[in-house]
C-alpha cells in the first residue's frame, strides 16, 4: 500500500485529493496547519483507518517516512493569501524546500499544485505552459504569484541538480463543496450572497472572464499526473476551458438559486487578471484528461453544499 503525504489536506482541493487518495486504496499522511483549512472538510475521513492527521506547519522540517508527496499547502484565495503575505511567501518558497528536502531523503515523487497566478495578467491568450506570464514583483498578489514562481524554480532545480522525481501542475480556478464560506472567492462569495438574497458584487464592470473547473475533474487531472513515467516534469495546466464573464457567472447564480439578489457593482481590486484561459492540449494528451462537468451542474452541486453549511 502507497502511503502518501498531502500538504494542505484540510483545505478545499487538499480534502478532496485525500478522500480520492483514500478510495484508491493509499494510506493517507494529511498534513495541515490550519491556517485556511477546516476540520469539518476532513471530519468524514477521520473513519478511514488508513487516514492519519498532523497538525504541522510545512515551513518548519518534516521528518516521516512517506511514498510520495503532493505539495498543495498555501492559502489560494486573496483575501487569506494577502492577510499575512509574508508567510504565504514562506509557505511556498521555504515549504517547497522543506518538502523537496524530504522527497530528495527519501527519493521519492513529488507533485507541486502550482496556479495559473503564475502567469499573472497575461498578455496571450488561452494561457500555454510555455508563456513566462506578466506578474507584478512588488503588488499585492506578488506574495502568492512570486511565492509560486518560485517554488516552482525550486522544483526545476531539485530535478535537475538532485534528479528529483518532480510533477507540477498549473491549476486554473477551481470551485465546488469544501469552498470556504469566507474566503472571499468569487463563486463562494455569488452563491452566499444569491442565498441571502444580499446583493451580488461584482468587482469592476463585470466584464473580466475566468475559467471554473469543478474539484472532481481536478482531481482526477492532479492524480492522473502523479501517475504519469518518470522524467515527464510538466508544467501542465489543469482546468476547464470554458470561459465566462464574472456578470455572466452572476447572472447564472441568481437564476440557479432563484435569487431576489441584485447586482451592486464595486471598485475592481488593484492587479486584477482581465482574462483567463488554460491551454489544455498538454493535460489531454499527456494524462489522457479533461474535464466532464459543466458549469452549470458544478454551480448546482455547490449551491446545495452552501445550502447545507449555512443551514
Ligand atoms: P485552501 O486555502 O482551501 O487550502 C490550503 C491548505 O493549506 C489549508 O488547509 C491551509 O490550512 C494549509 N496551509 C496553508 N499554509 C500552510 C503551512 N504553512 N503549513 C501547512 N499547511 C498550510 O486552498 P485550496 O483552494 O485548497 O488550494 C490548494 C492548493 O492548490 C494551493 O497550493 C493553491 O495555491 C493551489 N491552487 C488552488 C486553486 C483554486 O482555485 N482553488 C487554483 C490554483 C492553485
Ligand atoms: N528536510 C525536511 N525533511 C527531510 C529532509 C530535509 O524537512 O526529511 C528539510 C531540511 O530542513 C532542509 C530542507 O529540507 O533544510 C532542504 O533539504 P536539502 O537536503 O535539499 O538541503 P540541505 O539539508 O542540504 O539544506
Ligand atoms: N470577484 C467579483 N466579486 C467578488 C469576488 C471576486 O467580481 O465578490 C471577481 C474578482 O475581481 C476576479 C474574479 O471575480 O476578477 C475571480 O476572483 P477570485 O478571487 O475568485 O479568483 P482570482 O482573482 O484569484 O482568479
Amino acid at each position: 500500500m502507497k502511503r502518501t503525504l498531502v500538504t494542505g489536506g484540510a483545505g478545499f482541493l487538499g480534502s478532496h485529493l485525500c478522500k480520492k487518495l483514500l478510495q484508491e486504496g493509499h494510506e493517507v499522511l494529511c498534513v495541515d496547519n490550519f491556517f485556511t483549512g477546516r476540520r469539518e472538510n476532513i471530519h468524514e475521513l477521520l473513519d478511514y483507518k488508513n487516514f492519519e492527521l498532523l497538525r504541522h506547519d510545512i515551513t518548519f522540517p518534516l521528518y516521516v517516512e512517506v511514498d510520495e508527496i503532493y505539495n498543495l499547502a498555501c492559502p489560494a484565495s486573496p483575501v487569506h493569501y494577502q492577510f499575512d503575505p509574508v508567510q504565504t511567501t514562506k509557505t511556498s518558497v521555504v515549504g517547497a524546500i522543506n518538502m523537496l528536502g524530504l522527497a530528495k531523503r527519501l527519493k521519492i515523487r513529488i507533485l507541486q499544485a502550482s496556479t495559473s497566478e503564475v502567469y499573472g495578467d497575461p498578455s496571450i491568450h488561452p494561457q500555454t505552459e510555455d508563456y513566462w506570464g506578466n506578474v507584478n514583483p512588488i503588488g499585492p498578489r506578488a506574495c502568492y504569484d512570486e511565492g509560486k514562481r518560485c517554488a516552482e524554480t525550486l522544483f526545476f532545480d531539485y530535478f535537475r541538480q538532485h534528479n528529483l522525481d518532480i510533477k507540477v501542475v498549473r491549476i486554473f480556478n477551481t470551485y465546488g463543496p469544501n469552498m470556504q464560506p469566507n474566503d472571499g472567492r468569487v463563486v463562494s462569495n455569488f452563491i452566499l450572497q444569491a442565498l441571502n438574497n444580499k446583493p451580488i458584487t461584482i468587482f469592476g464592470d463585470g466584464a473580466q472572464t475566468r475559467s471554473f473547473c469543478y474539484v472532481d475533474d481536478l482531481i482526477d487531472g492532479m492524480y492522473k499526473m502523479m501517475q504519469t513515467e518518470k522524467g515527464f516534469t510538466g508544467p501542465v495546466n489543469i482546468g476547464n476551458p470554458y470561459e465566462f464573464s464574472m456578470l455572466q457567472l452572476a447572472e447564472k447564480v441568481i437564476e440557479l438559486t432563484g435569487s431576489k439578489s441584485q447586482i451592486s457593482f464595486q471598485p475592481l481590486p488593484q492587479d486584477d487578471p482581465k482574462q483567463r484561459q488554460p491551454d489544455i492540449n498538454q493535460a489531454k494528451s499527456k494524462l489522457n484528461w479533461q474535464p466532464n462537468v459543466q458549469l452549470e451542474e458544478g454551480l448546482v452541486k455547490t449551491v446545495e453544499y452552501f445550502k447545507s453549511i449555512v443551514s
